[in-house]
């Protein structure tokens, strides 16, 4: 049987002056299957865009405050390396505007 369990994680902003609390919600599919991976986020106070990973469930864990999910990651499909690319990559775009 599939249960759903839910828990609240904190996490800090990464850019060193600035002190954001992140609060996500993570989900956790008992007994069912999950998808670990990151996220990268974007900080609601000063902008600065990190990956972070998440764990199970990638896809059904949410973020309750601090910013926002620019994009998932699942760690069957993509590598760190991967993530870390995408960052730089969506700071060169945000940069360039
Ligand atoms: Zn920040």
């Amino acid at each position: 049987m599939i249960t759903v369990n839910g828990e609240t994680f904190m996490f800090k902003c990464e850019n060193p002056n600035c002190y954001n609390d992140f609060k996500g919600h993570q989900v956790v599919h008992k007994g069912g299957i999950n998808d670990y991976g990151w996220w990268i986020v974007k900080c609601e106070k000063c902008g600065f865009i990190f990956q972070i990973y998440v764990g199970r469930d990638v896809n059904d864990s949410s973020l309750v405050s601090g910013g926002e999910i620019l994009r998932k990651f699942d760690k069957e499909i993509d590598t760190e390396k991967d993530v870390l690319l995408a960052v730089k990559e969506i700071n060169k775009i945000t940069k360039n505007k």
